[in-house]
C-alpha cells in the first residue's frame, strides 16, 4: 500500500523555527491580526504590526512589545524578516503585498486562507520553553482548538521551570557523564523524579539543588516523594488537574474507603494500589501502619500518592501524615481537594453563606476522639451562621440536641446530603427538631453532610440528582 492510500496522511509539516533574533510582521487589524500578534509575545522574536490608518490603538500588552506603526508596510520593512501574516485587506493588495515578500524570502501566512499561504498556524500550547503544536492542515481548525484545550490541561503549569533548568544544566551534564545512555538515565531521573515535583511546585532553587546532587553521584540513595492528595467527593470530574496528574504519575497510591472507583481509574495501570480503607475484619488500617506504608515505598524512591477522599487537611489526618513522612526526612507535598461540605452544597444548591442568611459557616466532626475535647457548639448554634457536620449520622441525636441546647430553634432548616457528588447521591430537608428521626426513616447510612442554618432550605428547591439526570 502507498502513503498517499491512507486516509491518516501527514499532510503538513510541524517545524520549529527559531525566534531569536528574528523578525515576524503582522498586518491589518481587528481580532484576527491581533490574535497573530499575541502569539508572539512571549517569544523573543521581534514583532512589527502595521495596522494600517485609522486603527483603533491595539491591547496594552501587545503594545508593550510590538512595534505599532499605524500605516501599511512597504518593501523596506519586509528586509530581513522571517514571517509574515496578512490579516485583512483589499484582495489585490494582499497578493501585491504577499509576491513582494516572498521576493525577499518572507513566509507568508494569509490569514483564512491556507491554500494562498507558505505556512499555517497551527494550534499552540505555549509554556515558557516547551510549545506543543496541533496541525490539522487547514481542514478542522476547531478540533485543533480543542485538542489543545485537552492537552493545557495535562501539562503541568510550571513545567516551563523545568525545561529551563535543564537548559541551564545541559552543558555541565553533557561534560560530567560522558556516555550518552547515562546522560539518558540522568534526564530520565531528573525530569521524572523528585527534582520535578520540586520544580512543578515552585522551588526552582530545590529543584536545582537536586539535580546537582545526582550529577555529584551523591552517595546518599535517591529518595521518593509523598503527596497527600485531595480525591474529591468522588465525581472525577470535581479533581483538580493537579490530582489527576499525580494520579497518572504516581508509583505507588495509598487510598481509602472513600476515594471512588472513577477516581481510581485515572491511575497507571502498573501502579501499586494499597487500600487503607480496610482490611479483611472491615477495620480500617491503624494510622501508624498507613505512615509506615507511605514512609517505605518513597525511601525505595517511589512516588507515592496517598489520596484521600475529599480534601486531606479537613477531617482527613492529612496533618498527621505530613509531619510523620517528614520526621522520616522524605519530601511531602499537600494538594487540596473538594472537600465533602462543599460538594454536597453545590450539588444541592445550598449557599454555605448568605448576605441575608449565614455571615459564616462552620464544618464541624460529629465524632470526636475518645475523651477528647467537643466541637464549640455555643458557635455552632449561632443564628446567623451555617453549621456542617461530617461524620454525623451515627451522632444524629447528640448533634440535635446540643444544637437545641444551645438555644438553635427546633423549626430552624436542615439537608442531609448522603453520598453527595456520585450516582447514588440522596438528599433529604427537614428541620433541627427531626434530625434524628430523620436519619432513623430514611436509613441514611452513607457518608452523608448535615447543614444547619436557614440556607439549608434551599435544598428543597432542586430536584434529586438520580430525576435531575433522568
Ligand atoms: N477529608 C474528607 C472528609 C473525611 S471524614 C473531606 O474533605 O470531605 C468522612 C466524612 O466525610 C463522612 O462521614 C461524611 O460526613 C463526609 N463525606 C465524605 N464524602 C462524602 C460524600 N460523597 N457525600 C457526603 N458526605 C461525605
Amino acid at each position: 500500500m502507498r502513503a498517499q492510500d491512507w486516509i491518516c496522511q501527514m499532510r503538513v509539516f510541524p517545524a520549529s523555527m527559531p525566534l531569536e533574533g528574528r523578525t515576524v510582521i503582522v498586518t491589518g487589524h481587528g481580532p484576527m491580526a491581533e490574535a497573530k500578534a499575541r502569539l508572539f509575545v512571549t517569544s523573543p522574536a521581534r514583532l512589527k504590526w502595521f495596522t494600517g490608518h485609522g486603527a483603533d490603538p491595539v491591547p496594552a500588552d501587545i503594545a508593550q512589545y510590538a512595534t505599532v506603526m499605524d500605516r501599511e508596510p512597504i518593501r523596506s520593512d519586509l528586509h530581513g524578516a522571517m514571517l509574515l501574516f496578512i490579516a485583512g485587506g483589499e484582495p489585490e493588495a494582499i497578493a501585491e503585498l504577499a509576491a513582494t515578500a516572498r521576493e525577499l524570502g518572507v513566509l507568508v501566512n494569509i490569514v483564512d486562507s491556507p491554500a494562498a499561504s507558505d505556512f499555517q498556524t497551527p494550534a499552540i500550547v505555549d509554556r515558557d520553553g516547551i510549545v506543543i503544536s496541533i496541525a490539522s492542515g487547514g481542514a478542522a481548525p476547531v478540533l485543533s482548538v480543542d485538542i489543545r484545550a485537552a492537552i493545557e490541561t495535562l501539562i503541568p503549569a510550571r513545567i516551563g521551570v523545568l525545561a529551563d533548568l535543564a537548559r541551564e544544566l545541559r552543558g555541565t551534564v553533557k561534560s560530567v557523564i560522558k556516555r550518552f545512555d547515562d546522560r539518558r538515565a540522568f534526564w530520565e531521573m531528573a525530569l521524572r523524579g523528585k527534582a520535578r515535583d520540586l520544580a512543578l511546585s515552585g522551588d526552582r532553587a530545590g529543584a536545582r539543588r537536586e539535580m546537582m546532587r545526582a550529577l555529584n553521584g551523591s552517595a546518599e540513595p535517591a529518595t521518593g516523594i509523598v503527596h497527600l492528595v485531595g480525591a474529591g467527593p468522588g465525581d472525577p470530574d470535581l479533581l483538580t488537574l493537579k490530582a489527576a496528574r499525580l494520579l497518572r504519575e504516581a508509583d505507588v497510591i495509598v487510598h481509602d474507603r472513600l476515594v471512588s472507583a472513577g477516581v481510581l481509574d485515572l491511575a497507571r495501570r502498573d501502579a501499586i494500589r494499597i487500600d487503607v480503607g480496610k482490611t479483611k475484619g472491615h477495620h480500617p488500617v491503624p494510622q501508624q501502619s498507613i505512615e509506615e506504608t507511605l514512609i517505605e515505598h518513597a525511601a525505595k524512591g517511589l512516588r507515592v500518592v496517598r489520596l484521600k477522599g475529599g480534601d486531606p487537611f479537613i477531617f482527613g489526618r492529612g496533618g498527621e501524615e505530613l509531619e510523620a513522612v517528614r520526621a522520616a526526612g522524605i519530601e511531602v507535598q499537600v494538594t487540596p481537594g473538594i472537600t465533602a461540605a462543599m460538594a454536597c452544597a453545590a450539588s444541592a444548591g445550598i449557599p454555605l453563606t448568605h448576605r441575608d442568611h449565614a455571615q459564616s459557616v462552620t464544618f464541624a466532626s460529629g465524632v470526636v476522639k475518645q475523651d477528647g475535647p467537643d466541637a464549640d457548639y455555643r458557635a455552632l448554634a449561632a443564628s446567623n451562621s451555617t453549621a456542617v457536620f461530617y461524620m454525623g449520622v451515627g451522632a444524629a441525636p447528640g448533634i440535635q440536641s446540643k444544637m437545641l441546647a444551645h438555644g438553635r430553634a427546633p423549626q430552624t432548616p436542615i439537608a442531609l446530603i448522603e453520598n453527595g457528588s456520585s450516582d447514588g447521591e440522596r438528599r433529604f430537608t427537614g428541620t433541627l427538631g427531626d434530625l434524628a428521626g430523620l436519619v432513623v426513616r430514611e436509613a441514611i447510612s452513607g457518608p452523608t453532610i448535615i447543614i444547619i442554618g436557614e440556607t439549608a432550605a434551599f435544598s428543597a428547591r432542586l430536584p434529586q440528582r438520580q430525576e435531575q439526570f433522568a
